[in-house]
């Protein structure tokens, strides 16, 4: 029998008691800081798959980014919070901040997959990712878990890419989203807020008080309203 309550078993939130959705969107990332790149995405990736929500996954301990620590866990995912803001189809999960480092994405799909096996899961991706994705540890069992969402990305060829992983990863599933491409990444939003630029229109306003806080500031929180398993 499905528990209903466990989609935000620690908040009191209005949505515990909505039925668990049957098609979900994953999008992981470091999101250091996430930007409109990544919520751009997103949308028109959940339009686009018919999801019924998109579950936002920041990684906890990326294994491909040693400059990124759980330490600083807390303050990203305060940050994709306030850039999802109010969207009702959107939540973050602190799914890989609960389950062992390095964060391995199929690790993260074998656990979801357990708690929830009525759900399909989804993954999305943009075209530099799935540049790596054939190595990605346990890549051809994430295949069978999930079908990638891609999307195109300035200055990665993606059907190259698209061809490789083919090639590699026969069972690998994949849809490509039609949208424009956005030249914006994360580096180089961190590179503008280190000389003191104005990153407008690319991080919204709270998204960016949460960023000025540092990761100190953003240890306040409490994990609180997404525990997902
Ligand atoms: P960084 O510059 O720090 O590497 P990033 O901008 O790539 O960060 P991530 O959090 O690493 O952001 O990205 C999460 C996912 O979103 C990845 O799959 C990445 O490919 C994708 N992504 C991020 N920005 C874009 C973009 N502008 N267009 C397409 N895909 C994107």
């Amino acid at each position: 029998m499905r528990d209903e309550a466990v989609w935000y078993t620690e908040a009191n939130d209005e949505r515990t008691s909505e039925a668990a959705p049957r098609r979900i969107l994953l999008f992981g990332g470091t999101f250091d800081p996430p930007h409109v790149g990544h919520l751009t995405m997103a949308q028109i990736a959940y339009e686009q798959v018919g999801a019924d929500e998109v579950w936002w996954m920041p990684a906890a301990k990326p294994p491909h980014k040693a400059e990124i620590d759980a330490d600083t866990f807390a303050w990203r995912f305060r940050m994709v919070e306030a850039l999802i803001g109010s969207r009702r189809h959107m939540r973050v999960t602190d799914v890989e901040n609960r389950l062992p480092k390095p964060s391995y994405t199929v690790d993260t799909l074998r656990a979801l997959i357990a708690r929830y096996p009525c759900v399909e899961f989804l993954f999305l991706l943009g075209a530099d990712s799935l540049q790596h994705l054939p190595e990605w540890h346990g890549a051809e069992e994430l295949c069978e878990m999930v079908r990638f969402v891609v999307a195109r990305r300035p200055g990665y060829d993606f059907d190259t890419a698209a061809a490789r992983a083919r090639a590699r990863l026969p069972h690998i599933r994949m849809d490509v989203i039609d949208m424009p491409m956005l030249d914006v990444s994360s580096t180089w939003v961190r590179d503008r807020l280190d000389r003191q630029l104005d990153v407008c229109g690319l991080v919204p306003d709270p998204v960016l008080a949460i960023w000025r806080q540092g990761p100190e500031g953003g240890r306040g929180w409490s994990g609180g309203t997404s525990s997902m398993i």
